[in-house]
């Protein structure tokens, strides 16, 4: 008999780390692989933040935390929301989860009828789909092109909406694209999802600080404030204060909708970490110009990357303008023969050769609902990239 439920065989492991620990195995037989699999910055937590969570050991905040999250981490994350974004929360408004993984699990968890729809853009952060699938609800994906810089349009957002969505999911700037939505487009998708007040709207904004020359941070809700009573904004540390480890994030939207998150989180997981929430307090109070500074460095990365990916024959990528992915078609490798005789013939295929020929991990475009794509994350030593940049040109080379 099968102990495991039905429904986890429509669930996949998280692509980053599957492609991950697959690197990682090459690496322990020996191979010198460079991973550009994972969502994670390379730098270090920032020292008054590390502190902070020091502090809080040694100060004997270790015990179970409140559901919801600490009140001066809920009250400095009401404090972010108004500065950055104009936007007006209480901290009952508002819930600190293991990662906006977490809080997002929460909300669809809460919400959720079997045969829900959740309307999501491909290419999509892969948890949206699984999680749906996880809370037995209908995702329903959107594709995109990257001649539009891979944008969810007014016009395929009322074509998908059904009176079954429950939510559309908007990630802005978006992984893997680097989409970042202007206020035009925002205003127009609001206008769409004013015409279906059955759907909320879960915008996931964790790379908003991850955002380059150009290009803007808004939310929705600054051209929509309408929409406020349907919407959970969801943001959180592990990208912009490099805390991946710390696992914290965080949810703010309307109270009843929190209250019953709360609910859920108070039977699954209960508060999170302590320390992470102190030391969450801290940077987001603090200062930050390490902040500047990394994105600096990371603007850089990007621009080397997408000057080299798109100088090899069969590669091409739109310049991302936000967060720290290159997503590449790489349509035109399709047919091209390895030094060994196979044909590449899907993207997957390019996946493995650029791991076995050119000793680099990426990840498949179908991990994030679009083909033929691979996904290459700049969070990496300058230096790695170069030298990843370097082997692929000269794998590709060798393709006939
Ligand atoms: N949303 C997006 C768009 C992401 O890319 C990620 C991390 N890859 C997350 C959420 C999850 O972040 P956290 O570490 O806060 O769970």
């Amino acid at each position: 008999m099968n102990v495991i439920a039905e429904h986890l065989g429509a669930i996949k492991q998280s692509a980053a780390s599957t492609a991950s620990a697959r690197a990682a195995e090459l690496i322990r037989q020996g191979r010198d692989i460079i991973r550009l699999t994972a969502g994670e910055p390379d730098f270090e937590t920032p020292e008054h933040v590390q502190l902070a969570g020091i502090r809080a050991i040694i100060e004997g905040k270790t015990k179970y935390p409140p559901i919801p999250g600490i009140l001066p981490l809920r009250e400095a994350i009401c404090r972010k929301l108004k500065k950055d974004n104009g936007l007006t929360y209480a901290p009952e408004q508002v819930i600190a989860g293991a990662g906006c993984k977490q809080v997002i699990y929460n909300a669809l968890g809460v919400t959720l009828n079997p045969g829900d729809e959740v309307v999501i853009p491909a290419p999509y952060f892969g948890c949206y789909v699984d999680q749906t699938l996880l809370n037995r609800g209908v995702p329903v994906v959107i594709e995109s092109r990257p001649a539009e810089r891979f944008k969810l349009t007014p016009e395929r957002l009322e074509a998908a909406l059904t009176p079954r969505s429950k939510w559309l999911i908007l990630n802005n700037p978006g992984n893997p694209s680097g989409t970042v939505y202007d206020p035009a487009d925002l205003e127009a998708l609001a206008e769409v999802l004013r015409r279906h007040p059955q759907v909320w709207l879960l915008s996931d904004d964790i790379y908003e600080h991850l955002i380059y020359e150009g290009a803007a941070f808004h939310s929705i809700l600054e051209f929509a404030p309408d929409l406020g009573e349907r919407t959970l904004v969801v943001n959180g540390f592990s990208k912009t204060y490099c805390m991946t480890g710390w696992r914290l994030g965080y949810g703010a939207g309307p109270i009843t909708l929190i209250k019953n998150m709360v609910k859920l989180q108070s039977q699954s997981t209960s508060g999170a970490c302590s320390i992470s929430q102190w030391a969450g307090v801290a940077a987001l109070d603090g200062d930050h110009g390490f902040a500047v500074r990394n994105r600096a460095v990371f603007q850089q990365r990007r621009d080397r990357v997408v000057e080299r990916i798109n100088a090899i024959d069969g590669l091409s990528c739109v310049t991302p303008q936000g967060a720290f992915y290159v997503f590449i078609a790489c349509e035109g490798l399709l047919g091209r023969r390895t030094p060994d005789g196979k044909v590449l013939e899907g993207e997957g295929d390019v996946v493995d050769f650029l791991l076995h020929e050119a000793e680099v991990a990426v990840i498949n475009g179908a991990s994030f609902g679009l083909s033929p794509f691979i996904r290459i994350s700049f969070a990496a030593k300058t230096e790695l990239l170069d030298e990843a940049c370097r082997r692929i040109a000269a794998a590709c080379a060798r393709l006939k």
